[in-house]
């Protein structure tokens, strides 16, 4: 349909979404971002967070995390470093990925240098498995089709 926004979602290794979309909320680096059809072109970067669209089907949600969302022509692209519909994010891994990280924080020691890169480095990893949760929340609270 003419005028109808596209939107991509491309990871390094796949084209995570790729379809027409009525209205999509981005994680802007300052903020929850909207965008609709006929959108002005823009860049802006991304967090780690969570990614909301309506679409034919409904709305639905995916993980995504950092990168950047560029709008042109009508086609919002979203180029990310990993991005999973709420089907594809696998429970048990996401959950043991926020244990590990809470493990990783509580052990850690007051020292700066090495011990404050791998705090954020934890802090970051929980983060990013606490949006995965969120995703899957909001996919079967919403009974969100994924
Ligand atoms: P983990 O420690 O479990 O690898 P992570 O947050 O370090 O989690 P990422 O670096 O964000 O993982 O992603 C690496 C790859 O693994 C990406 O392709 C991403 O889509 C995939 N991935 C990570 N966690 C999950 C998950 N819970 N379910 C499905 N795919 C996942």
């Amino acid at each position: 349909m003419a005028g109808e926004l596209t939107l991509r979602v491309i990871t390094p290794d796949r084209i995570v979404v790729d379809e027409p979309v009525e209205s999509v909320q981005v994680p802007a680096l300052d903020g929850s971002m909207g965008i609709l059809p006929r959108h002005a072109p823009m860049v802006a970067a991304l967090q780690v967070g969570v990614l909301r669209y309506k679409a034919k089907g409904g709305e639905k949600v995916l993980f995504v995390s950092e990168g950047f969302a560029e709008v042109r022509g009508n086609v919002l692209r979203v180029v990310c470093e990993a991005g999973e519909t709420a089907g594809e994010i696998d429970e048990a891994r996401a959950r043991d990925a926020e244990k590990r990280a809470r493990e990783r924080l509580a052990k850690k020691g007051n020292g700066g240098g090495a011990a404050e890169f791998d705090a954020a480095r934890a802090e970051a990893a929980l983060h990013r498995a606490m949006m995965r949760l969120r995703v899957l929340e909001y996919g079967s609270r919403e009974r969100v089709r994924t």
